[in-house]
C-alpha cells in the first residue's frame, strides 16, 4: 500500500510515516495543499490522508477539488476538528474515513488497509488466488498452506499486482507502489523483486507482457 500523507505538523508526520513504514507501509509525506496537488499527478498512490488544517489552505476546499477534478482515490481525513457537523462537512466533501487527533497508529493502519480493500471491493481480508493467499494487514502469505517468506518490497509488489486483478502495470506504476519518492531506487532493482517472487511463488505468478510492463500470472491450484 501507498500512502500519500499530507499533513503540515512536522513532529505528526514523522510519526506517521515512521508508524506506518514498521508496519509495511510506504508513505510519502507532504506539507501543503499545492505540494499534494504536484505529487498526485507525477506518482499514484492507494490512500490519501488528508490534514485539514494547511498552510495554504483549508483541507475541505483541497478535497473538494479533488473529487471535482475526478480523483477517486480513497481519502482519510485527519484532524482535531470534532463536532458533527466537521464530519458531516469533511463526508460531503468526499472523504471515505475522518479519524480525530490523537489517534492511534495501529487504528490509522487499520482504517487505511480497511479503505483500500474497500475500493478494491473484496469483503474478507485475505486475498486468494488459487492457492495463494496473502493477508495485506500482517505481510503474511501462504502458498499451499505453506508459510511464505516476503521482503517488504516483495509483499508490496505481489499486493500491487494482486490488487491489479490482472491488469497490465507499467514498470512505472509497479515501482511507485513499492517506493517512496525519497527512496533510491536502483535501475534494476524491480527486476530483482520480480525474480524473488518467482523463485518463492513459482514463475507464473509475474508475466512479463513485452513493452508494456507486468501482470498476475494465472492462479495456481495445484502444486507444479
Ligand atoms: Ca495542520
Amino acid at each position: 500500500m501507498h500512502v500519500l500523507l499530507c499533513e503540515d505538523d512536522e513532529m505528526i508526520a514523522s510519526g506517521i510515516t515512521a508508524g506506518l513504514a514498521a508496519q509495511g507501509v510506504t508513505v510519502d509525506a507532504v506539507a501543503s495543499a499545492r505540494e499534494t496537488r504536484t505529487i498526485l499527478r507525477t506518482a499514484s498512490f492507494d490512500v490519501l490522508v488528508l490534514d485539514l488544517g494547511l498552510p495554504d489552505g483549508d483541507g475541505l476546499s483541497l478535497l473538494r477539488e479533488l473529487r471535482q477534478q475526478g480523483w477517486t482515490l480513497p481519502v482519510l481525513i485527519l484532524t482535531a476538528r470534532d463536532t458533527v457537523s466537521d464530519r458531516v462537512a469533511g463526508l460531503q466533501a468526499g472523504a471515505d474515513d475522518y479519524l480525530l487527533k490523537p489517534f492511534d497508529l495501529r487504528e490509522l493502519c487499520a482504517r487505511l488497509h480497511c479503505l483500500v480493500r474497500r475500493v478494491s471491493g473484496r469483503c474478507v481480508n485475505l486475498i486468494e488466488h488459487g492457492s495463494l493467499n496473502v493477508d495485506p494487514t500482517s505481510r503474511e502469505a501462504w502458498l499451499h498452506g505453506s508459510s511464505v517468506d516476503l521482503s517488504r518490497r516483495e509483499q508490496a509488489l505481489l499486493l500491487a499486482l494482486l490488487q491489479a486483478k490482472g491488469r497490465i502495470l507499467g514498470a512505472e506504476q509497479l515501482k511507485d507502489s513499492i517506493y517512496g519518492f525519497n527512496d533510491e531506487v536502483e535501475s534494476n532493482a524491480l527486476n530483482v523483486h520480480i525474480h524473488h517472487l518467482r523463485r518463492k511463488l513459482g514463475s507464473g505468478i509475474v508475466e512479463t507482457v513485452r513493452g508494456l510492463g507486468y501482470r498476475l500470472g494465472p492462479a495456481q491450484s495445484r502444486r507444479p
